[in-house]
């Protein structure tokens, strides 16, 4: 195997440096067409995030590495190259599955230093992409963090998620528990074509009414909106309208980022599939990972009417719900003196 020998724990010390504990196997089955599971023993599951970090919570968990969810814009692609793998197809098709994580947590959690700091779930891959049905890692994570009083949050665009309600709603008596849905893309041949591995949004609809049923605030990431193909008011107007009618309890949207290697996949395929729109991205990312300020305005002042139209002017600032990875996504609140989410 090419990563072999490397040391998996460079980006987020949850991986085991395969020299010490090895990868157990790699495995692929037929219902997992043209993925790769390759399974590890990690050493550690909490992810600290830097102090610097505005995001609303301290730690991260993350079960797998590569998501097989496929998002053409997905930021977290550039971390698979410390694995020696590509941020393009192996991304999406080379799934690391770290077995022992929910163990490993737990012990973690019993520490007598541990202070019950938010923890995210789905800041780097998708908690419920396909292999949790095979691999059943969250309900291991969520005992865990239930056990040992630690509020937490998910963030997934995996319909999986409606298997473990029971248990979020057990683990609710006794710590916070926010959930969050993302679905941006609305468009289904827009969306087959962008998160290639993602349930339909008609799935995901239905789940964000199943969390609601469930008796939890579903809050909504409309992240990121993709410039000229998902960001018109036709498509964010029935979208919106979508979400309030599924029982959404609020609504974040912001712009597409392109950092790293996400850009050249995401523009290579914009270039195969919507070639027009090639020199108009050349105009906006040209200069950067992030739209500039005059695109993030105009986004935000076409989002304000359509979020009272909706009724979601009360979640503007309901930012702890979607704890997210896109939120990561959002540039540093340094970088410009508008607010990052709106
Ligand atoms: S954006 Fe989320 S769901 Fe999509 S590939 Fe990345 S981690 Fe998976």
């Amino acid at each position: 195997m090419r990563w072999n020998g490397q040391r998996l724990d460079v980006d987020d010390g949850a991986l085991p440096g395969l020299e010490r504990s090895g990868v157990l196997r790699s495995v692929r089955t037929p219902e997992f067409d043209g993925v790769t599971f390759h399974e590890v023993l990690c050493k550690s599951a909490l992810n600290k995030v830097p102090e610097e970090s505005a995001l609303p919570f301290r730690y991260t968990v993350n079960a797998f590495r590569g998501c097989s969810h496929a998002c053409r814009y997905c930021f977290a692609r550039p971390s698979h190259e410390y694995l020696e793998l590509d941020a393009g197809a192996d991304f999406d098709s080379q799934v690391v599955v770290k077995l022992n994580i929910a163990a490993v947590l737990r012990k973690e959690l019993r520490r007598a230093s541990w202070r019950r700091e938010a923890v995210a779930l789905g800041t780097n891959t998708d908690p419920y992409q396909r292999a949790e049905g095979r691999y059943r890692l969250m309900p291991g994570i969520i005992g865990a963090l239930a056990e040992s009083r630690t509020p937490f949050s998910i963030l997934t665009k995996g319909t999986l998620l409606r298997r473990d309600l029971p248990l979020l709603r057990g683990a609710a008596e006794s710590v916070p528990v926010s959930i969050g849905i993302s679905l941006a893309v609305f468009d289904e041949e827009l969306q087959k074509q962008l998160e290639p591995g993602t349930p339909s949004p008609r799935a995901r609809l239905d789940l964000v009414r199943a969390v609601a049923d469930a008796g939890f605030d579903c809050h909504v990431m409309v992240a990121p909106v993709i410039p000229f193909l998902t960001d018109s008011v036709d498509h964010l107007d029935a979208l919106f309208g979508a979400l309030s009618a599924a029982g959404a309890a609020g609504v974040t949207a912001f712009p597409m980022h392109l950092r790293g290697s996400t850009k050249g996949w995401f523009l290579g395929w914009l270039a195969r599939e919507h070639p027009a729109l090639v020199r108009r991205y050349r105009e906006l990312y040209g200069r950067g990972a992030y739209v500039p300020p005059e695109y993030r305005r105009m986004l935000a002042e076409r989002i304000a009417p359509l979020r009272t139209r909706h009724g979601f002017d009360h979640a503007s600032g309901h930012r702890d719900a979607a704890p997210a990875e896109q939120v990561a996504a959002a540039p540093p609140i340094r970088r410009s003196p508008e607010p990052t989410l709106f």
